[in-house]
């Protein structure tokens, strides 16, 4: 199969579809691998290293497009990137197409087989392949808030470790699934004093095994939640109510009662988030104060450590991929359930059944 990776155009977007080291795997497959000028510039991949790898590397995303079986992108095809698309061609990347009818109508029209990474699941119920961007986004939010505590940054002027003799900072991570758990094994490695609050027994209970007395866990209420807001220095908002809205659990009100100084992160924010404060912003310009409290809000917190991110990434795309390439697609969906749960259009027609219901498709 001949697999396409174009430059990705999405503003300040510098992760890449394909490394070098999966382009390597393809043709160990035997597979052709075409990657556009200039694509891994983000991750320092330049060209040469490409076709070391094995890559042909080409001058523009038209030819990727209009030579490519199979595209493998990162973030959903822009306007320009849909009008090459063409019926048969798949196109394997993020899509997050419930709120986008622009896109869905688009990809419906290019009669192309579009399988998104964020509706492929795992045994357990889990979706594997935005696991690592939580995974990257909850460490980061640590980072971010630490930075933002600091005096020049608008924040309270306190070290996440403290000091022998001075204590630590209080972090409130509101939420313990992937951010929220990798956000406290972040705080807790730089000594701060940490609380995780949810509402689900099973999740309480992996983290009080986990973390034993290096983090405290609370039941996720009204009560407990006004308390752990009050006296933290930085509060991380990692809450997720699958296929809906973000809970606003920090209320205006709330945040009368926190420090002044005091930094929230909230990483809920693409799902609007959970703070009735926040709104989204961007890496170029962060934060913004309410009532005395510094905001960060950044939606696509794992795209300013693009290697990181894409490395992570495509640890998890790759055996899909290879999969995809070797067998034909449609195949390799009958073959594995969880991969066919990817498939959002299909030929002209909309598939997933929330997406569909969601944009008022039948499907
Ligand atoms: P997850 O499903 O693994 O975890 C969410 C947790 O929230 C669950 O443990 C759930 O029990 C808990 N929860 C639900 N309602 C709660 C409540 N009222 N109080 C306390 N806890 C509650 O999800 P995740 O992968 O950790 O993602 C969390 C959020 O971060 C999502 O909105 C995700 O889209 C977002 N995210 C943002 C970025 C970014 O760049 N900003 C990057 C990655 C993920």
């Amino acid at each position: 199969m001949i697999i396409g990776t174009p430059r990705e155009i999405k503003n300040h977007e510098y992760r890449v579809g394909l490394t070098p080291e999966s382009v390597v795997e393809l043709v160990a497959h035997g597979h052709h691998v075409l990657v556009e000028t200039g694509a891994g510039a983000g991750i320092d991949a330049d060209d040469d290293t490409y076709v070391t790898a094995g890559a042909e590397v080409v001058e523009t995303a038209a030819e990727v497009f209009a030579r490519a079986d199979m595209v493998v992108k990162v973030k959903e095809p822009q306007a320009a990137e849909r009008a090459m698309l063409r019926p048969g061609q798949i196109l394997y990347t993020y899509l997050h197409l419930a709120p986008d009818p622009e896109q869905t109508r688009d990809l419906v029209k290019s009669g192309a087989i579009c399988i998104a990474y964020e509706t492929v699941t795992d045994a357990h119920g889990g979706l594997p392949l935005l696991k690592p961007m939580s995974q990257v986004a909850g460490r980061m939010s640590v980072q971010a808030g630490a930075t933002t505590l600091e005096k020049a940054h608008g924040g309270r002027g306190v070290l996440l470790g403290g000091v022998p003799g001075v204590a630590p900072a209080k972090v409130c991570v509101i939420g313990g699934g992937v951010v929220g758990f990798n956000a406290a094994q972040m705080a807790v490695g730089l000594g701060a004093d940490v609380t995780i609050l949810d509402r689900s027994p099973e999740v309480l209970e992996r983290l009080g095994i986990h973390f034993e007395a290096r983090a405290k866990t609370r039941f996720s209420n009204t009560a407990n939640l006004a308390a752990c807001v009050a006296e933290a220095d930085l509060v991380i908002g990692a809450v997720l109510v699958a296929g809906a809205a973000a809970p606003k659990l920090v209320t205006r009100d709330m945040l009368s009662t926190m420090k002044r100084g005091a930094v929230i992160v909230d990483v809920a924010i693409d799902q609007g988030g959970c703070f009735e404060t926040s709104h989204a912003t961007t890496h170029a310009d962060p934060t913004f104060v309410v009532d005395g409290i510094v905001h960060y809000c950044v939606a696509n917190m794992p795209g300013a450590v693009a290697r990181t991110s894409t490395y992570a990434l495509n640890n998890v795309t790759l055996p899909h991929a290879l999969r995809i390439a070797d067998l034909g697609w449609d195949a390799a969906l009958a073959a594995d359930p969880h991969l066919a749960a990817g498939l959002n259009v299909q030929s002209g027609r909309v598939v997933h059944p929330a997406v569909a219901s969601a944009l008022g498709y039948e499907n």
